[in-house]
């Protein structure tokens, strides 16, 4: 298990996508299931964000219930790379400016954490996995053999997820995308359940000013440094 954790834009995901196939491991975005819960939820007629209002995450309310009802009745699934939600392939839906909007909101439900850590447990289970999100190396897969905290510095995340978003054919200004990201960065550092946080036994990573391959060849490094020259992933 190679766990990697870090805030919005920093990366993550191009990375530990490459990293997966140098390894032959399986590759777990638990920010995509997140977002499919997020999807679903707002599908529903659910606004999370008014629960987040509460300091109790709106806690016996209507809303709240209903949300446990639909986190109950949805069948999420990861096939080759795409999210299934009831059977529908919902991948371009996920990094939708809605959907993003809210994800904080859902991520701070306990009851939803609860659900994604056993799924992502589960994922585990079969085979060694990349995996990365916010508590990979902290709340999810505490004893991983890798953990990475891979960070940089905002202005650079928000100019990649503005790239990200005209790469989906939208214009949304730097500076627009840099205030979202640091209320993302807030809400999922500020929650009481699993915040954003480094694991005390995490690599730190800044990626800023580095391409893509150089940020996997430092962890490929990293991985195959304590992994010893017989194993499989120095192949
Ligand atoms: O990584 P990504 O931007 O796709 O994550 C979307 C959101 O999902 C994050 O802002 C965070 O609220 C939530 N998330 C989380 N725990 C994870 C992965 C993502 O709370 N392990």
């Amino acid at each position: 298990m190679v766990a990697i954790d870090g805030p919005s834009g920093a990366g993550k995901s191009t990375v530990a996508r490459q990293l997966a196939r140098h390894l032959g491991f399986s590759f777990l975005d638990t920010g995509a299931m997140y977002r499919a819960v997020t999807w679903r939820f707002l599908e529903a007629g659910c606004a999370p964000s008014e629960c987040a209002a509460d300091p109790d995450l709106g806690r016996g309310s209507d809303g709240y219930r209903l949300m446990q009802e639909v986190l109950a009745a949805m069948q999420l699934e990861l096939r080759d790379n795409r999210l299934f939600v009831n059977g529908r392939d919902i991948t371009s839906h996920l990094r939708t400016r809605e959907v993003e909007s809210q994800v904080s909101a859902v991520s701070a439900l306990p009851f939803v954490r609860a659900a994604m850590r056993d799924l992502q447990r589960d994922v585990a289970r079969h085979g060694p996995v990349v995996a990365e999100g916010r508590d990979m190396g902290s709340v999810v897969f505490p004893s991983a053999r890798w953990k990475v905290y891979l960070d940089a510095a905002p202005s650079e995340r928000a100019r990649r997820r503005s790239q990200d978003f005209a790469g989906q054919g939208r214009t949304v200004s730097e500076s627009d995308v840099l205030e979202e990201i640091l209320v993302r960065d807030r809400l999922d550092s500020t929650r009481r359940d699993a915040p954003l946080r480094q694991a005390v036994d995490a690599l730190y990573v800044d990626s800023t000013g580095l391409t893509t391959e150089a940020v996997v060849a430092r962890l490929l490094a990293y991985v195959r440094r304590e992994f010893g020259s017989t194993a499989e992933a120095t192949r």
